[in-house]
């Protein structure tokens, strides 16, 4: 690949979901959504801008889709309450910053980024961490906000089938893993080379409150690092943390010589899933070459690389 091309990856969540519980209009409007975050990301990458910055863009784009499980959207956790987590880290510098169990700002992939460069910190939770987003001149929004229709019907008919033991989700089942639709992410390779990727989510549904995925913890569902790769994950976050997923794909490309799609394949197929895991994941390396392997029935997702045209995908 020539220098100054780049590439751009997206998803919205793996999940284990039949064609025929998506309508038409539902593919649309979701095609429509993932199309509308590829092109923000794009658009910065097209100008020369930073791979951080398309990560981000595209992001805050899925954020605000009520269709996937971040910011509005987002999961109910057991009492009904939204409870996001978000990070990104700069393949550049391996700079990071993520919250986690935030209620109120907006979006908190800008959150997460403020804590990257206005603090000297990784990682902030809770209240204090949306208190921290105001204080950086974020928006928050009312719980209301987050809340859909469908994500309130989910808890309900997650409620109704429990017999699990409390906030477990039932190991194998990858509709457990996460919902119809799922998390967002983004991994990006610029013009100059740099790498960068992010990931936000609320979670799954009917967790316990306080509960915290791999979304937000480095290495496990968000990392990068120039030279190497820039990964985000999607599946059952509990798998991919005691994997330390998205590390182990750039282990296995630094250590062991793996290009990104085995490596990335190899991680979800292999060591996510011994760990009773299923989901998926999206990767890019050095040269641009993407990489998007997934167990479940979909993984909603969307690509697109410098001189060739845009797509999307839903099943296999
Ligand atoms: N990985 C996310 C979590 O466990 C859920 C998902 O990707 O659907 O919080």
């Amino acid at each position: 690949m020539s220098t100054d091309r780049y590439s751009l990856a997206i998803h919205g969540g793996a999940t284990s979901i039949a064609r025929c519980e998506i309508t038409d209009s539902m593919e649309a409007a979701i095609r429509a959504d993932l199309a509308a975050a590829l092109k923000a990301g794009e658009q910065v990458l097209q100008r020369g801008g930073a791979a951080i910055d398309a990560v981000v863009a595209a992001v805050v784009e899925l954020e605000n889709s009520p269709w996937f499980n971040a910011g509005r959207g987002s999961a109910l956790n057991r009492d009904g309450i939204c409870e996001m987590d978000a990070a990104l880290m700069d393949g550049r510098t391996r700079a990071a910053g993520a919250v986690a169990g935030v209620r109120r700002v907006r979006n908190p992939i800008l959150a997460a980024r403020a804590v990257m460069e206005r603090t000297s910190h990784v990682l902030l939770v809770g209240a204090e961490a949306d208190r921290f987003a105001e204080s950086a001149g974020l928006p928050l929004e009312a719980p209301g906000y987050f809340i859909t229709e469908r994500r309130s019907e989910r808890l309900v008919a997650k409620q109704k089938t429990a017999g699990t033991p409390e906030g477990r989700p039932e190991e194998g089942d990858p509709k457990a893993a996460g919902s119809p639709f799922g998390t967002v992410g983004a991994v990006a390779r610029d013009r100059s080379g740099n790498l960068a990727a992010a990931t936000s989510t609320g979670g799954l549904d009917g967790k316990l409150p306080g509960r915290v995925g791999d979304s937000p913890l480095i290495g496990s569902g968000t990392y990068a690092h120039n030279g190497v790769c820039a990964v985000s994950g999607t599946g059952l976050g509990e798998a991919y943390i005691r994997a330390v997923a998205a590390h182990e794909v750039a282990s296995m490309m630094r250590y062991a010589g793996l290009n990104v799609v085995e490596a990335t394949r190899r991680v979800i197929e292999e060591k996510v899933a011994e760990l009773g895991g299923s989901g998926g994941a999206i990767a890019v390396d050095a040269d641009g070459q993407l990489a998007m392997p997934f167990t479940t029935d979909a993984m909603y997702r969307g690509w697109v690389r410098s001189g060739e045209s845009a797509g999307t995908g839903i099943f296999r």
